[in-house]
């Protein structure tokens, strides 16, 4: 921190959770004595120019009044003394009143008045300890500097299924431009190829009308059917992908990627005489004679579970279960005379619709037996099949059924990553050697959940994880407003883009001096966001500021000190260390030379 540098704290009172103010309460119930804290600090710091105590922090005109207070003391830093779910709201409540000050977060709430409730005295020494360690720290903090992004104002959206147009759709609706690439002739994906959408019984055209007319008709949608994607480079900002269509080679840029590349079935292998005997057919193949209008000879039974749950693919796929009550009940109601048996492990059918579906399909007679893993049902027959053996686990009983058509349920697996298309936008352990990927992509199901671990490649649909239509329709959405986000914060800085991405420090930097090229942290980083370049006859280490996450990885590995996290150097986590340790036995303050001797001491210390 710079002499002429000042600093502002805000202390609040959380409506009486933290402090409880004027009211007049016993010692034990007032928690945290803020006025105490304010005349610490105060006497402390001489460059903390204002401690402001608020009844909260969290609101729209807080944020104003905070503004207002860090205008008039010209304040550069800010600390702010508030709770510890609210931290991401008050930085962007800052943000938009235009505030770029340096800004630190000390928890006086859940790690403090909360947890030591009943000891006010304790409590309040604490909260002096957590507000002058947030204060050392910020005052050591470097800037962080970001390059320009350079962020290309449109967005590349791979596959033209449920989620993909629904992305599309939205995203040009909010005027952004939109390059929709689709392998086949025809946008809808797998849905296409299906009979009808359930549980509405529409028709696949019918179902995806409204997103189809809507990229039709949005100029700012070009939409490459046909296309063979070869490759996508680049960084967040600022993609480029090629791709082939016809005998022509094209290139586009994109700001942000969406991934709606859906997801394939998985054929049916040495199973259940499939391939062996006539009459047993894949789910697609299924869709495929009811489309065409094809009898199915009945009884029909459907196996559940195939290719999927065992040791190779060891998860449920989802959407097969829906998928058989669908057609079963398509099967029952066109012929209600034809016998319809479901063999299943369990039938998933979460949410209050699809359980009515199976209630539905209980109501019209279809059979449900259940089987073990360990004793599947076992399908004979000669030349076609003839009858289904099985142990019916919850009768405890074996049954027989004769059946003249099988369809056997398979679950859906990733798409091959053909030639690597995907491996300068994802990390290289999503994908396997033999290019497939090893798994769906990895995300951040709880808070973020179409987001990848790269800034601006966003995944929805059933490339993310297999999902019904409407589930992928409403992903498709989700991603546009995350692409929209992404492109929209014009002033990405290096707390913009950490904020993004759910992280509260920012961007390694190197100190290309002292770095000896060393290739450390090329190796520790877990996402491979350090490079070694050549500079000067020599090699150093340059981050990649949009794949750094801030995890301090790389902090840790470098020999030289020479790369360093701006918002956690060694020198503020040292004066930390000070503040919290170091006090009371030398009886030092904060304010005088020795002190900042001492402090700049236990910093070189953490630097050996
Ligand atoms: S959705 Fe049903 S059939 Fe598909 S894997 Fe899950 S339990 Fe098996
Ligand atoms: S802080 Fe983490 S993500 Fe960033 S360069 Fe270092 S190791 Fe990599
Ligand atoms: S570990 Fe340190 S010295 Fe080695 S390459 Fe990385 S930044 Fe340079």
């Amino acid at each position: 921190m710079e002499k002429t540098e000042q600093m502002i704290c805000f202390l609040c009172r959380c409506h009486g959770e933290v402090d409880s103010g004027h009211q007049d309460l016993g010692q034990t119930e007032k928690r945290i004595d803020l006025e105490f804290v304010r005349a610490r600090v105060m006497a402390a710091y001489s460059f903390v120019k204002q401690v402001k105590i608020f009844d909260s922090l969290c609101m729209d005109q807080d944020f104003s009044e905070m503004a207002r207070h860090i205008r008039d003391c010209c304040a550069s830093r800010v600390l702010i003394c508030a709770c510890a779910s609210k931290i991401d709201e008050i930085r962007l409540g800052l943000k938009k009143q235009d505030m770029d000050a340096m800004v630190e977060f000390a928890d006086v709430r859940e790690g403090c008045a909360w947890i030591h409730q009943g000891r006010h005295g304790f409590a309040t020494e604490k909260a002096c300890d957590l507000v002058k360690m947030a204060i050392v720290s910020l005052a050591e903090q470097g800037v962080s500097s970001f390059p320009d992004p350079g962020i290309q104002p449109s967005v590349l959206v791979v596959g033209a299924g449920p989620a993909g147009l629904a992305a599309a759709a939205a995203l040009a609706r909010a005027g952004i431009r939109v390059h929709l690439v689709e392998k086949a002739e025809q946008p809808g994906g797998m849905l296409r190829l299906l009979h009808t959408v359930g549980p509405g019984n529409d028709t696949p055209k019918a179902y995806l009308a409204s997103y189809v007319e809507a990229i039709e008709k949005n100029p700012l949608v070009t939409a490459y059917l046909s296309a063979k994607l070869m490759s996508i480079h680049g960084d967040p900002g600022c993609f480029t992908a090629r791709m082939i269509v016809g005998q022509k080679k094209i290139d586009v840029k994109a700001g942000a990627v969406i991934l709606a590349m859906g997801a394939r079935a998985v054929l049916p292998r040495d199973v259940y005489g499939y391939r062996e005997l006539s009459g047993v057919i894949s789910a697609m193949e299924l869709e495929r004679n009811l489309n065409k209008g094809m009898a199915i000879q009945g009884p029909v039974a459907f196996i559940q579970c195939v290719g999927v749950r065992d040791e190779n693919r060891p998860y449920c796929s989802a959407i097969c279960c829906p998928v058989t009550l669908k057609n079963a009940i398509q099967i029952k109601t066109d012929h209600p005379e034809t016998r319809v048996i479901v063999f299943h492990r369990d039938m998933m059918c979460p949410g209050v619709e699809l359980e009515r579906y199976y209630r539905r399909a209980r109501g019209l007679g279809i059979v449900f037996i259940r089987f073990d893993a360990a004793t599947p049902p076992v399908v004979l027959g000669k030349e076609s099949i003839e009858k289904i053996q099985c142990l019916d686990t919850s009768m405890g009983r074996e049954i027989s059924y004769p059946v003249k058509t099988l369809v056997l349920s398979t679950g859906l697996a990733p798409h091959p990553n053909t030639n690597g298309v995907f491996d300068q936008i994802t990390l290289a352990g999503e994908t396997q050697k033999d290019g497939a990927f090893q798994d769906f992509f990895s995300v951040k199901p709880l808070m973020n959940p179409v987001q990848t671990d790269v800034p601006g490649v966003l995944i929805c649909g059933s490339a993310r994880w297999p999902v019904l239509a409407d589930g992928a329709a409403t992903q498709g959405e989700a991603a546009a407003m995350k692409a929209l986000i992404f492109l929209g914060d014009k002033g990405l800085d290096s707390q913009g883009l950490s904020q993004f991405r759910e992280s509260k420090f920012a961007i390694a930097r190197v100190n290309a001096d002292r770095c000896s090229g060393c290739g450390n942290c090329v190796a520790a980083c877990p996402f491979e966001a350090c490079r070694l370049e050549p500079g000067n006859g020599r090699y150093h280490c340059r981050v990649n500021p949009f794949r750094c996450t801030g995890c301090g990885t790389c902090v840790a590995v470098c020999p030289n000190n020479s790369i360093q996290l701006p918002e956690q150097t060694s020198r503020a986590i040292g004066a930390m260390l000070l503040t919290a340790f170091g006090e009371q036995n030398t009886g030092v303050e904060e304010n005088s030379p020795d002190r900042v001797k001492k402090q700049k001491r236990a910093a070189r210390g953490i630097e050996q």
